[in-house]
């Protein structure tokens, strides 16, 4: 399970806690903090 400030790769990665949905396409991408709830589990 990714969370904020890893960097799991290119792909789609939805929020745990309200489902919205955050794109990386870069491998050096870092994933952020929900930017709908803040939250830092994703799926
Ligand atoms: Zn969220």
């Amino acid at each position: 399970m990714p969370t904020t400030g890893e960097k799991p790769g290119p792909g789609i990665y939805a929020c745990r806690d309200c489902g919205e949905r955050v794109i990386l396409d870069d491998p050096d991408d870092t994933l952020p903090p929900c930017p709908e709830c803040d939250g830092t589990d994703y799926d």
